[in-house]
């Protein structure tokens, strides 16, 4: 993993020292598309792998504002892994049946299972994010929500799922490139979403929830990771590495033949 790039558990976050177009130390574009292309092969395999171990799971949480470029990130690091051992879920706004249940019902039901990677585009941080700014629900309740988060993450991951957690940072000034290009560009037009204008609008208020929410919840078992998000090719390489990294660091193999099937014949 690069340097700059995790949220320390347990240490203050201040925003100003993560910078949306920071390269960290990646220069040429070209040569940095390629490590992610070879990056992506090595995904595959590794997915593979933990499809035929069968023991544990993979959760990717993507967060970042609207048009950051969560499901540019989705198809460009996730796009290599053969989708049977992929699912993504697109968190929305909660349903009348999902509001009827506690916060975390819909999310633990969308979890990967063993040998399975889940993908979140929005997720539970959803519920401390937006429901914050927009009062969606009382201070009392959304505040206990973060060490219910912390909770519900260490149980996951003591049942044997790795959680990789990505927060896209990409400055106003590019949202604003990413949001006129919605409005310009017909195959983007179905995108533009004008209530994103108004999220826009609070942004300042938005980016406290985010650095609230860095700082709470992340944790030795569950870190925040905070991705550089202007530049897509660096973005896409630095999520790409922590994708391998993870998968890597399960020191996995792939399972032998059963003995009793060493003396099998083809026939
Ligand atoms: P999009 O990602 O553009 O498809 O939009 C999904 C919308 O659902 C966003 O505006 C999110 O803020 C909203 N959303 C997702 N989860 C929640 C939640 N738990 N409570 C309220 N709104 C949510
Ligand atoms: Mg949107």
């Amino acid at each position: 993993m690069r340097d700059g790039v995790q949220v320390k558990p347990g240490s203050s976050v201040d925003l100003g020292n993560f910078s949306a177009d920071a390269k960290l130390g990646l220069e040429d574009k070209e040569i940095a598309q390629a490590a992610t292309t070879r990056l992506g092969q090595r995904l595959a395999d590794l997915g593979a792998m933990l499809a035929a171990n069968h023991t544990r799971a993979l959760l990717v949480v993507i967060q970042g504002m609207d048009a950051s470029g969560k499901d540019g990130t989705v198809r460009h690091c996730i796009g290599p892994l053969n989708p049977m051992g992929v699912g993504v879920t697109s968190f929305k706004a909660p349903t009348h049946v999902e509001l009827g249940h506690d916060f975390l019902w819909r999310v633990h039901a969308a979890c990967p299972a063993r040998g399975q990677v889940g993908i979140f585009n929005r997720s539970h941080y959803e519920d401390v994010l937006v429901v914050r700014v927009e009062n969606l629900a009382p201070q009392d309740v959304w505040s206990r929500r973060y060490d219910a988060i912390n909770a519900f993450e260490r149980h996951l991951v003591d049942e044997g799922t790795i959680i990789v957690k990505c927060w896209l940072n990409m400055s106003k000034d590019e949202q604003a490139v990413q949001m006129r290009e919605r409005l310009e560009d017909p195959k983007k037009n179905w995108k533009f979403n004008p209530d994103d204008l108004e999220k826009r609008k609070k942004w300042d208020e938005y980016m406290e929830a985010y650095r609230v929410m860095l700082e709470k919840t992340s944790t030795d078992w569950a870190p925040w990771h905070v991705i550089p998000a202007d530049r897509k090719w660096v973005r896409n390489l630095v999520v790409s590495e922590l994708l391998v990294d993870a998968l890597e660091g399960l020191d996995m193999t792939w399972p032998g033949l059963d003995p009793a099937l060493r003396k099998t014949k083809v026939v």
